[in-house]
């Protein structure tokens, strides 16, 4: 096990194009850090440059106390996990798990040792000698873990390892992931460009961007604290709502408000005052983040004036546990969650938006609110 430290990463394939720019970031011995980020951001030309896979253009990798820019990926003794799997469909399960011990030329009796031993963690015994072409997607998957968890190697760089599963496979190997990372300890980097993914693995995330690290952190203090818009949007589900809004002072009242379409609105006070320079943007357009879970204390029209919200929805989405209440806003539509309370005192009970005033409230900025 040990410690992998990125140091001014970058990558400029031969075409021109830049995948990554100047990443660096320090992975402590044990971690389970998650690369995150849409669709071509650079994730998983970084994690292949990690594994050696990837020539590195710019910057230091350094694995334990070795810089492993000039080593060849087979002696970084790292276990990749690849979304294909990238199992050999002529070998059967055990031989699968078992390559790379019998290429380190690891004693016969150790390798039967150790690969029944995985197997069985992975309940994958009563498979071991059936071919991968015959075996469900959840279990090729557990195989591709058992290969990388055999060898017991310094780090598990895995690259959406459950993206070809289905909703309920992935919740249940996300869960079998942490378990086996915890139980073994092994520094492990996970690249995915699924948010909730990211939020339940990670001890910490690291947002990308067009290949430019945004952010790095543990989940919940990207949470609460996202350092600008894209992660305050990519961060969440259902995502952090943002309205454009107008800052303005109220020359009469002194009350620091903003203008959300022809809806002005007081900020609250515990916002101003952790953030005291925003009084320094009266006039200016600023973006509004609130999170869906923190409007539900919303009530009837009619609530305190200055701190409501008001919107007509125009779409409720039933989730089982959760129902989530979009209301159209000039500004950008916005979502609301656990809102059956909302639902019932706008005197529709489940059937919004059928309310005979046609105005439901929204709800309030909450201390939460980001400027
Ligand atoms: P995805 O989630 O879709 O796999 P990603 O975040 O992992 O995306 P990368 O695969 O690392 O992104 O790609 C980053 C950028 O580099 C993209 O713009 C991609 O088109 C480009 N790229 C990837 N491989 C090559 C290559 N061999 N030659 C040129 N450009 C490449």
């Amino acid at each position: 096990m040990a410690e992998i430290v990125i140091d001014g990463l970058g990558k400029v394939y031969p075409d021109g194009t830049r995948a990554v720019n100047d990443l660096s970031l320090d992975i402590q011995d044990g971690e389970f850090l998650v690369l995150v980020g849409p669709s071509g951001c650079g994730k998983t030309t970084a994690l292949r440059m990690v594994a050696g896979l990837e020539q590195i253009s710019e910057g230091t990798v350094r694995i334990g106390d070795q810089v492993v820019n000039n080593v060849p990926a087979r002696d970084r003794d790292v276990a990749m996990v690849f979304q294909s799997y990238a199992l050999y469909p002529h070998l059967n399960i055990f031989e699968n798990i078992a390559f790379g011990l019998r290429l380190r030329k690891v004693p016969k009796a150790e390798i039967d040792k150790r690969v029944r031993e995985v197997a069985r963690v992975l309940e994958l015994e009563e498979h071991l000698t059936r071919k991968p072409g015959n075996l469900s997607g959840g279990q090729r998957q557990r195989v591709a873990m058992g290969r990388a968890i055999v060898r017991e190697p310094r780090a598990f760089l895995m690259d959406e390892p459950l993206s070809n599963l289905d909703a309920k496979l992935r919740v249940q190997m996300r869960a079998q992931i942490a378990r086996i990372q915890r139980d073994l300890g092994v520094t492990t980097v996970y690249v995915t460009h699924d948010q909730t993914e990211a939020m339940t693995l990670g001890d910490r995330v690291a947002v990308m961007k067009r290949g430019v690290l945004q952010q790095v952190g543990p989940p919940q203090e990207l949470y609460d604290h996202p350092c600008n818009l894209f992660v305050a949007g990519f961060v969440g589900s259902p995502g952090m709502n943002l309205i454009c809004v107008e800052l303005h002072e109220d020359g009469q009242t002194g009350r620091f408000r903003v203008r959300v379409g022809d809806q002005h609105l007081d900020l609250p006070e515990s916002l101003l005052h952790r953030r005291p320079a925003l009084r320094g943007y009266a006039g200016s357009k600023a973006v509004v983040g609130i999170r869906p879970e923190d409007m539900e204390d919303a009530e009837i029209v009619g609530g305190t004036e200055g701190a409501t919200l008001t919107s007509v929805a125009d779409l409720v989405e039933a989730m089982g546990s959760d129902v989530l209440v979009h209301f159209p806003l000039d500004a950008a539509p916005v979502v609301t969650e656990d809102t059956r309370e909302l639902a019932r005192d706008a005197g529709t009970d489940e059937t919004l938006p059928a309310t005979d005033d046609g105005v439901v409230l929204v709800g309030r900025f909450s201390p939460r609110t980001h400027v």
